[in-house]
């Protein structure tokens, strides 16, 4: 589904992925983890098609397209949906807005046409509910004066409504108590599907002890360098990541 080859990142002329390859196959869950500063968000972010990063050599392949021709709007409109893409606050525009516009958009590129104002009323009640949200989130600003669990929460529940092919998650558990962190999980698990491919970057393992990872890869100093299965998440909670840094500079 996804295929990342080589690729080297720069931004504001440092060099950040330094030949990065990684595979995701539809109804997998990948996990990326890796010390502060090794690359993780600025791969989300390439992949998502964010500015400010410059591909200076290797591919990104999505589906068999070119991901790198194209734009950030096609992008997600192909499916490839990173968490979070509106981060700051939008004053005045509410989250119900919002959400409606980017699943008409791409309803109306797949040639579907606009989704009908109560079906989409009953769908986003639906999801708000299942990540036990109070209703009143949608007619606030997009996030708003959002405490950071319900940032979090916000950003799974654009997830749940637009169901991406790939749903790409940046620290979706950095700051969330226990509770909230649950809530997140279920809403992840959700997304599982033979379909769907999920990418889920953390620094942390505390998410994965709930959403169980098929293939968890280490990121150090911009390349993959070790991929297994759930039990190394497990084992660089136990022994951090120095151990990987000090292999990968040998
Ligand atoms: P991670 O998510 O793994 O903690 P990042 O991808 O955020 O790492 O950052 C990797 C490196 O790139 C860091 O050294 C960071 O300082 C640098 N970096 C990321 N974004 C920018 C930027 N917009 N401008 C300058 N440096 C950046
Ligand atoms: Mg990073
Ligand atoms: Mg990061």
């Amino acid at each position: 589904m996804l295929e990342v080859k080589d690729l080297h990142v720069s931004v504001e002329g440092n060099e950040i992925l330094k030949g990065l390859s990684l595979t995701v196959t539809a109804g997998e869950v990948h996990a990326i983890m890796g010390p502060n500063g090794a690359g993780k968000s600025t791969l989300s972010a390439v992949i998502a098609g964010e500015d400010g990063y410059e591909v200076t050599s290797g591919s990104i392949t999505f589906e068999g397209r070119d991901v790198l021709e194209m734009e950030i709007e096609e992008r997600a409109q192909a499916g490839l949906l990173l968490g979070f893409q509106y981060p700051v606050e939008i004053p005045g525009v509410k989250n119900v807005y919002l959400l409606k516009a980017a699943l008409n958009a791409q309803r109306v590129a797949r040639g579907e046409g606009e989704i009908p104002a109560p079906e989409f009323m009953k769908l986003v009640k639906e999801k708000i509910n299942f990540m036990k949200m109070d209703s009143s989130f949608l007619q606030r600003a997009v996030n708003e004066g959002f405490s950071g669990g319900e940032k979090k929460r916000n950003e799974i529940l654009q997830m749940l409504v637009l169901q991406p092919k790939l749903a790409m998650l940046d620290e979706i558990d950095s700051g969330l108590d226990i509770d909230a962190m649950k809530v997140v999980a279920k809403g992840v698990n959700s997304l599982r599907d033979p379909k769907r491919g999920i990418l889920i970057v953390t620094h942390y393992q505390r998410l994965l002890d709930h959403v169980e990872p098929d293939v968890v890869h280490v990121l150090v100093d911009g390349r993959i360098v070790k991929s297994g299965d759930k039990d190394l998440a497990l084992e660089l909670e136990s022994r951090g990541y120095d151990w990987l840094v000090e292999e990968s500079a040998a």
